[in-house]
């Protein structure tokens, strides 16, 4: 490249005229605006989860960033155009997957640490106002019992109870017993309902304690921050390699469609342009002032 530069030079300064005929030859050549790129779609690796027709979609929108404020053609999908536009699969979208996976499974795991926590509380008040419940009858329970067996004692000081005494306390006794099998059969729930308690304590320290684990190798295995190109332009395809969600990749596409404008990277983190995918809105890609601008200049609208 720098050789044919310094030849061109060269001429220039050995003859005027060559300058000024090669300058007008530049000057009068169509803008990019003023041809339609026609491309087909070359690779097209289904690893990433899309079919050839979103893809389209996805292609239609990205050229629509473009053509829309210029109310120009700029795109055409035309079979067998030997521009490509190509979907290549690589460890940029393995490891993409892998971390959307793992990420996943760690937010999973968070859900059912709350569902856990949420029924141990759950079952954690329960169980407290069984406990409550549980000692005022117990404390019921043996205010009748001490008055039964003080009742019991003053009868046998006397030397026994006369016939409806005696089946009158027999009667009580009776009722004591069944009091006593109910508050037996009470205090089983009960514990029942402690080692419950207890159980989901467990199983939430054990999945805490494995949130913690996958939380420490994802900081380690996805943590530090990767920088890598999503596509790139070589002149004559486009080739994407990565994206987070189908829906970026109208970003990632109309970026390179703007290298095929021949634009360059511009500063505004806003802008299609910009090297990196950063403040650009995802939901809505949109060009900004200087993406327009840079455009504009380069079809010397
Ligand atoms: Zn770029």
């Amino acid at each position: 490249m720098g050789k044919i530069l310094s030849t061109l030079f060269a001429l220039i300064f050995a003859a005027g005229s060559v300058y000024f005929l090669l300058f007008q030859l530049k000057v009068v050549g169509p803008t990019v605006c003023e041809k339609t790129l026609q491309y087909s779609l070359g690779n097209f690796d289904t690893r990433f989860g899309l079919t050839r027709e979103e893809f389209i979609v996805y292609l239609e929108q990205a050229e629509k960033v473009w053509e829309t404020p210029l109310n120009k053609n700029l795109f055409e999908l035309e079979g067998g155009a030997k521009f490509t536009v190509n979907l290549i699969f690589d460890e940029r979208q393995r490891q993409t997957i892998e971390e959307k996976k793992f990420r996943y499974e760690l937010e999973n795991i968070e859900g059912r640490i709350q569902e856990v926590s949420l029924e141990r509380q759950t079952l954690l008040s329960g169980y407290q106002s069984a406990v409550s419940e549980y000692g005022i009858l117990e404390k019921d329970f043996r205010t009748k019992l001490t008055t039964y067996n003080s009742e019991v004692d003053g009868w046998n000081e006397k030397g026994g109870a006369p016939k409806g005494v005696y089946e009158e306390l027999t009667d009580k006794q009776r009722r004591l017993s069944e009091d006593a099998a109910f508050l037996d059969e009470k205090r089983i729930e009960l514990n029942k309902l402690v080692l419950e308690v207890n159980r989901l304590g467990m199983q939430g320290s054990i999945l805490a304690k494995r949130h913690n684990e996958n939380a420490v190798t994802y900081t380690s295995v996805f943590g530090s921050p990767r920088q890598f190109n999503q596509g790139d332009y070589d002149g004559k395809s486009i080739s994407i390699y990565q994206f987070d969600a189908p829906e970026h990749l109208v970003l990632v596409l109309a970026h390179e469609l703007g290298h095929a404008l021949e634009l360059r990277h511009l500063s505004n983190t806003e802008s299609v342009m910009y090297y990196l995918m950063d403040a650009q809105d995802l939901e809505n890609v949109r060009l900004t002032e200087e993406d327009l601008a840079a455009l504009r200049q380069k079809c010397r609208l």
